[in-house]
């Protein structure tokens, strides 16, 4: 059993992620600014990742195109490839995983890992392990990363965002209250915009003054969660680095209907892409997956079928937007008024819910607010239709309709 007093826990975070897998692909994106970005034709297309150059001229993560063009005219804009930044990821991990079998994913390029009980294999010395495991990144895949390390996750996390890019910093008992109480609350995992907001009103802008406010108060404050911040900023933080679970079992989710008459006009259409998109996107949730890809099929009346896909604008599992994306395929795929005889939707090129929504978080545009509250009101009536059963919840869009969508449908 290992002592929760003297882990050696490490953060290890990918630098500008997506920006490095492309320069992996694509060289001469060293030499220029870039920035991976969201659809650039949408309100969404914010920026994901960017290199070094594009951080010289101050171009930010979850900004938008529009900001970072501003800012750096000449930017070059790469889209997102999520099937190829899962690869890199599974090639990241692999090499964490030759060190120790406690490796948590967090976000698409961030894990945990506890080498407590592996370290004497490979060495002893956390710090020279640590720049071990980072070199071997450097040089194998191509990336580059920064390593916190300390005895909790909280502190290894807040490390590993110190000094940056290809670094390594190390937060002990002895120094943690020079390195981590000076920093302002919000640098703390989990302590976001309100409860920074909360804290500030208190009067407390540092770690170190929440580490050395009153407890109770904070406590009959904030409830629950203002213990369990006060324990952070003293870094009492006991939860374990879980084993690296199997991901991405699920490799895509599809729903296919043939409708009892035939889709002529757009609102047939789209009540039926609704019933689609509804059961895809429960199906994604149920799995904790998350789709960065739609697909699209159509079969008219003569059974020929064409399919068409995109990439959603960001990892979801939400019902509107696989809806928005599906029918934003079918208008440009297909001529309105054509009869349709049956539609399928496939999510495909999925990351695991956590992955995705971590790396997406940090993002306070106002896009994925709207997104993280769509997502919660989807769980509520996942719970509502386990309880209730499936019918017990429907789309009103889609009550009453005479195309056979919606109700005890077959899956196909
Ligand atoms: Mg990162």
């Amino acid at each position: 059993m290992t002592n929760l007093q003297n882990r050696i826990i490490y953060h290890c975070d990918c630098n500008g992620f997506f920006a490095s897998v492309e320069e992996v692909f694509r060289p001469e994106y060293k030499k220029v600014p870039m920035a991976v970005a969201g659809d650039p034709e949408t309100r969404r297309g914010i920026i994901l990742a960017k290199n070094e150059l594009a951080k010289k001229y101050n171009v930010k993560t979850a900004e938008t195109i529009w900001q970072a063009k501003k800012k750096c005219p000449g930017l070059i804009i790469c889209k997102p490839r999520y099937k190829a930044y899962n690869e890199f990821c599974e090639r990241v991990n692999a090499i964490y995983g030759e060190y120790t079998d406690l490796v948590e994913r967090f976000g698409v390029d961030e894990s945990f890992l506890d080498v407590t009980n592996s370290l004497h294999c490979f060495g002893g010395d956390p710090l020279a392990l640590a720049n071990e495991i980072k070199e071997r990144i450097k040089t194998e895949i191509g990336v580059t990363i920064s390593i916190g390390i300390s005895w909790n996750k909280i502190f290894a996390k807040l490390g590993s965002d110190l000094k940056k890019p290809d670094a390594v910093t190390v937060i002990t008992k002895e120094n943690y209250k020079q390195v981590v109480w000076q920093l302002p609350v919000s640098d703390l995992l989990f302590i976001g915009r309100n409860t920074t907001q909360a804290l500030n009103s208190f009067g407390i802008r540092t770690i170190g003054e929440l580490a050395n406010f009153d407890e109770e108060f904070l406590a009959k404050k904030l409830g629950k969660a203002g213990r369990q911040i006060y324990k952070f900023a003293n870094g009492q933080d006991d939860s374990p680095v879980k084993l690296d679970g199997e991901y991405e079992p699920v490799k895509s989710v599809g729903k296919g209907l043939t409708f009892k008459r035939d889709l002529i006009t757009e609102r047939d259409i789209k009540t039926g892409i609704t019933v689609l998109a509804d059961s895809v996107a429960a199906r994604l949730r149920a799995a904790k997956m998350k789709c960065t890809t739609i697909q699209v099929s159509i079969k008219d009346v003569e059974f020929k079928s064409i399919q068409r896909q995109k990439q959603a604008p960001v990892p979801t599992n939400v019902t509107t937007e696989i809806f928005n994306t599906a029918l934003k395929i079918i208008k440009e795929a297909w001529s309105i008024g054509k009869p349709i005889r049956a539609i399928t939707i496939t999510a495909s090129n999925l990351l695991p819910e956590n992955m995705a929504t971590v790396q997406l978080s940090f993002f306070e545009a106002p896009a994925s607010a709207d997104n993280t509250k769509a997502e919660n009101v989807e769980k509520a009536v996942d719970a509502i239709r386990k309880k209730h059963g499936k019918g017990s919840i429907t789309h009103a869009s889609t009550v009453n309709n005479d195309i056979g969508a919606g109700g005890s449908h077959k899956e196909e």
